[in-house]
């Protein structure tokens, strides 16, 4: 293979490999190591510790189906927390709904931010609207301490390692419930159903126990181990199966529809598996 190749080893057995046109920057940040790379096929690419965090040939994908399934969900959200998310593609895509007050992003790295300001304008577009507040702290910490505050809470967390451990906690989960408004619901990243099946399983059983509404639903991210990718969703009162279409905003998107927010929690057989196995059982 001739030039510059980017490999990041997505399992001990597989690696997505990109082709680089150039380095645009690269830090040490306190928290992670930070790339940001010009590639052949996606664009700029954002890099944490080497893992791929965003591109911008397919971040649409990803960002829409985490905003747009929780946001769609509630009749009236007005309020919206992003944990994570510091590259700004979770913000760009809650302003678009025009009943949302308020969008709070809690970033643990403030370098993040910075980088995508300057290096991914077209993903960090939305974070100067006057309805973003920006706060670096640990997104645990800040959800322990608020309590009946948010409509809709979005976790844009990076894989369950160093600082994001604690997001995909079954605690993390019981706060979440109660920062969150008596009909507010939330949604998680939560990782590949093909290399991860064990994590989505317990998640969703926790938030089984936590919530009256627990689903799981999916998307392609092309970028991400496997190319398909799970989202876990906690809800107090509404279904996300049970939108009125008649009511939600028109939203400009480029992957995001109504038919594809009630295909997405349409589960194959597999995955259907995963949630139903023991934890003994080999996958
Ligand atoms: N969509 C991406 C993915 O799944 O690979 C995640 C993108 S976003 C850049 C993830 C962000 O979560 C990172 O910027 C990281 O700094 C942030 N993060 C990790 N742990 C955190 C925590 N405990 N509180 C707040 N932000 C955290």
């Amino acid at each position: 293979m001739q030039g510059i190749w980017f490999s990041e080893l997505q399992t001990p057995g597989l690696a997505l490999s990109i082709k680089l046109k150039k380095t645009l920057h690269h830090e040490k940040t306190p928290y992670q190591d930070l790339a940001v790379v010009e590639t052949e096929s996606y664009g700029r690419m954002l890099l944490l510790d080497n893992i791929i965090q965003t591109t911008v040939g397919d971040e649409f994908f990803y960002h829409e189906m985490i905003a747009h399934v929780p946001l769609n969900t509630h009749p009236n959200p007005r309020t919206a927390l992003v944990i994570g998310g510091g590259d700004g593609g979770v913000i760009r895509e809650i302003i678009k709904h025009p009943s949302i007050e308020k969008a709070t992003l809690v970033e643990i790295d403030a370098r993040v931010v910075a980088n995508a300001r300057e290096y991914l304008p077209e993903i960090a577009c939305g974070l100067d609207d006057a309805r973003v507040e920006i706060r670096f702290e640990d997104g645990i910490e800040h959800v322990r301490q608020m309590e009946n505050t948010y409509d809709v809470i979005i976790v844009d967390s990076t894989d369950p390692i160093g600082p994001a451990v604690g997001l995909f906690s079954t605690e993390f989960y019981r706060n979440v419930y109660r920062a969150l408004k008596p009909d507010g619901l939330f949604v998680a990243q939560t990782e590949s159903p093909l290399f991860n099946a064990r994590l989505i399983r317990r998640i969703q059983r926790d938030l089984a126990e936590i919530f009256p509404i627990a689903r799981l639903y999916l998307t392609t991210v092309p970028t991400y181990p496997g190319g398909l990718w799970s989202f876990s969703l906690g809800s107090k009162e509404y279904d996300p199966l049970e939108v009125d279409w008649k009511k939600a905003p028109q939203l400009v998107t480029r992957f995001y529809t109504p038919a594809i927010h009630q295909a997405a929690f349409a589960l194959p057989p597999f995955v259907q598996e995963i949630l139903e196995k023991r934890d003994e059982e080999e996958f």
